[in-house]
């Protein structure tokens, strides 16, 4: 419910930036219409907190209305001049999920997406698993902003009443994520690296306790339950070409003064090795057992020869090996290439998490009881100073 006090000074300043258009001065005062999807967005420029939203206590509610598997379509630049943004890989992946989800519980999966310019991207979005697209074009969505797109989503939610929705744990869709949840007054659970459904709820699995413990976490009490997953966690599903999914236009009244932070310079930071771990087909990782700085140097030439990038465990980069960049794992990044080297990694558990998606895994150690090996395809026990230059010498040949 939102309410207007009698603080209210008629001001005017809560009327532009209302994206639904629900409010009307009368008599001076602000007075909120049916249109209002209680976003919040009025409540933060009114300079007297003359406007109230009140929830109702979430245990009371009946959330039988709630359906749909959302996923928040994130775009990316291109750099290209006619096609400046595509859809980032993670909404494919989070779509490949959601898909799951959804038939399970025999609802919609829905993918939500936020543009100044249509692209005829719900042509991909249906192929990967979309059944709706909920579009909202508008120039002020030419970039993403918090203020604007929260707002925007946290509309949709209270239009439609999805059950659960995903964002990719990027830095965008972890920017907006808690700011929906906050504004929503509903949980979150970030980098989930599992999702299935119990008794009807989203069951959200992530590493808790340093990675030491799996924690599922559930969120009976309120809607929708939201969760973000790392780019790499989920597998994409293969495309269905000629697979097509609904499209339904929304309408958003943005005003320039909902935009609280301007963008006055953009400088992307590329890293000097231009590394795109990320991405990879190939990963050469070392480890601790790599002994020192100029040994581990090896596997640049290694992975330069197999057309890879070099990656490191955590504790490779706290020698110096290599720079936090190259960090798989944890409080790193998520990876999954289709070959994982790995030479003088143990494999703790926190490493683990952040590769073992990796299509075929092979590890060296010296140890035959290393954990790396509990998910490695191949497996070599021996000593990384001797296989490694065997290797490159071998590559060399060849
Ligand atoms: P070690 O565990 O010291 O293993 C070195 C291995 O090299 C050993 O198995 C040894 O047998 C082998 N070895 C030694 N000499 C040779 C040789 N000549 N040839 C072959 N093998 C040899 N770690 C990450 O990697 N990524 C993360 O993102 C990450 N995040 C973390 C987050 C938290 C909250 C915490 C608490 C920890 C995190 N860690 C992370 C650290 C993690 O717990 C481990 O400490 C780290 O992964 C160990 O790195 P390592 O395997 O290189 O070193
Ligand atoms: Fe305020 Fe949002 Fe409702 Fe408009 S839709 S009146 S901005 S809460
Ligand atoms: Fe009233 Fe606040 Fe709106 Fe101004 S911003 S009209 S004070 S409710």
């Amino acid at each position: 419910m939102i309410e207007v006090s009698n603080k209210c000074i008629g001001c005017t300043k809560c009327v532009p930036v209302c994206p639904f258009a629900a409010i009307n001065m009368i008599s001076k005062k602000a007075v909120m219409n049916e249109a209002c999807t209680l976003c919040g967005a009025c409540v933060q420029v009114c300079p007297v907190q003359a406007i109230t939203i009140t929830r109702e206590e979430a245990s009371a509610k009946d959330f039988s209305g709630y359906k749909g598997v959302w996923v928040y379509v994130e775009l990316t630049e291109t750099g290209d001049k006619t096609h400046p943004k595509k859809i980032k890989p993670v909404t494919f992946e989070l779509l490949g999920a959601a898909r799951k989800l959804a038939d399970e519980l025999r609802e919609e999966v829905c993918a939500v997406l936020l543009t100044d310019k249509d692209h005829n991207y719900a042509k991909d979005l249906g192929a990967y698993g979309a059944d709706k697209v909920y579009m909202v074009e508008h120039d002020e969505l030419f970039e993403y902003n918090t203020d604007v797109f929260s707002t925007v989503i946290v509309g949709l939610v209270n239009r439609h009443k999805p059950s659960s929705m995903l964002y990719g744990a990027t830095i965008q869709g972890r920017d907006l994520a808690p700011r929906v949840a906050s504004t929503l007054y509903v949980g979150l659970t970030a980098d989930c690296t599992a999702l299935a459904i119990k008794d009807g709820l989203l069951l959200q699995s992530r590493p808790a306790f340093g990675g030491n413990i799996m924690a599922d976490i559930l969120a009976p009490n309120s809607r929708p339950q939201m969760s973000t997953v790392r780019p790499n966690v989920m597998k994409m599903n293969e495309p269905v070409v000629g697979r097509t999914a609904v499209v339904v236009r929304e309408s958003a009244k943005l005003d320039k003064s909902l935009r609280r932070v301007k963008v006055l310079e953009r400088k992307i930071a590329h890293d000097a090795a231009g590394v795109k771990i990320e991405t990879a087909g190939v990963i050469v990782s070392g480890g601790r057992g790599m002994k020192t700085k100029e040994k581990f140097r090896q596997l640049e030439e290694l992975s330069k020869l197999l057309g890879g990038v070099v990656g490191a465990s955590r504790a490779a980069v706290d020698l110096g090996f290599k720079d936090k960049a190259h960090q798989v794992g944890q409080s790193g990044t998520t990876v999954s290439p289709k070959l994982y080297l790995s030479f003088g990694i143990s494999g703790a558990v926190q490493h683990i998490v952040g590769m073992k998606a990796s299509d075929v895994i092979v590890a060296v150690n010296k140890d035959p009881n290393a954990p790396i090996f509990n998910v490695a395809k191949y497996g070599i026990v021996g000593d990384a100073h001797e296989i490694v230059p065997k290797l490159i010498e071998a590559l060399k040949k060849k």
